[in-house]
């Protein structure tokens, strides 16, 4: 049986390319599994070691993130800060942005979401259902 959340006539979100969520001046984390690192290096052309040598930092001996900037960007934001360099290939952490447990637990989480992110609440954006979104949210 569906549980009735508060978003039960879904969510509008459509991604205006500002690149915020990939960057913004904070310290953050992109979880990497070893397959999505599989399919990020394929993208860029190199093997997987090498990927992993300049891209992925090991976050207490064990679980594996992507590098950061010095400005806190994502090592595979473009160079014009905006887009994703691998968007096909990016990590589910990405993929499943903004519905994320803590930015849509509340309708006060959204609004925190949707003012950091100019997607969320954007009219001309697709109309999410709560079953997307709560796949979406099974999966990061
Ligand atoms: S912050 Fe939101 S609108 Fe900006 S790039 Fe990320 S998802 Fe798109």
């Amino acid at each position: 049986m569906e549980i009735q959340r508060w978003y039960s006539e879904g969510l509008r979100f459509g991604c205006k390319q500002c690149g915020r969520c990939c960057g913004g001046g904070s310290p953050g984390y992109v979880w990497t599994s070893d397959e999505e690192i599989q399919a990020l290096a394929k993208a860029m052309g190199l093997s997987r070691s090498e990927f992993e040598l300049h891209f992925i930092r090991l976050i207490t001996g064990r679980r594996k993130s992507l590098l950061e900037r010095k400005n806190y960007d994502c090592v595979l934001l473009a160079s014009d800060g905006k887009r994703c360099s691998v968007y096909n290939a990016r990590p589910v952490q990405c993929r499943t942005w903004p519905f994320w447990d803590q930015n849509v637990a509340t309708p006060t989480d959204w609004a925190r979401a949707a003012k950091h992110c100019p997607g969320c609440n954007n009219p001309n954006g697709k109309l999410y259902s709560q079953q997307e979104i709560d796949a979406l949210r099974e999966q990061f």
